[in-house]
């Protein structure tokens, strides 16, 4: 998957579709939530969700301005997209840590399954029912996690693959912006 697709999916995962309709809007300059709204068709609501979100993952920044006339508050909303790489890392990186903790758990743990699907129990809790289903009285068997394992193996090393796609794209810029000043 292209960096541009995961950070696609990223948006729409923390912001929905507005938040990512509003992402790929581009907006140039600063904008409030009731101007996006108007210029969208879309429930003023749902646009101050979105921002929200991807206020929240350090995407879009705000600023408060007391409006002269009406003497409410407006949002003045911006987009950082310089920020894409640096937030897609950090969320790369959450994700990474969530899966090899699983990754450890499902190593540690043998797991009993009954034959007939009704209950997933530990090695002990297997000795204990004499390993036989609590519910149907079937034979608890031992579960193969060697799939899972290597499931979770492999969406380990595509991260690892991304985040390096990642650093070796901001090292070339780097370099790049090196050899221009030299
Ligand atoms: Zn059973």
């Amino acid at each position: 998957m292209e960096q541009e697709d995961i950070i696609r999916e990223l948006i729409e995962r923390v912001a929905g579709e507005v938040g990512l309709i509003i992402y790929t809007l581009h907006p140039k300059r600063e904008f409030t939530d009731e101007e996006l709204a108007n210029e969208l068709g879309i429930e003023i609501n749902d646009i101050r969700r979105a921002l929200f979100y991807l206020y929240e993952i350090g995407l879009a920044d705000y600023r408060r301005k007391r409006d002269d006339e009406t003497g409410w508050m407006e949002y003045y909303w911006r987009i950082h997209y310089e920020r894409e790489k640096e937030v897609l890392r950090k969320e790369l990186l959450k994700t990474k840590k969530k899966l090899q903790e699983k990754l450890e758990t499902e190593e540690s743990n043998v797991y009993y399954i009954c034959s007939n699907g009704c209950v997933k129990v530990s090695y002990e809790e297997a000795m204990e029912l004499n390993f036989m289903c609590p519910r149907c009285g079937a034979p608890l068997e031992y579960f193969d996690t060697s799939a899972v394992l290597e499931k979770l193996r492999e969406e380990i090393e595509k991260i690892d693959e991304l985040l390096k796609k990642i650093d070796s794209e901001e090292q070339g810029k780097a370099e790049k912006a090196e050899k221009e000043i030299v």
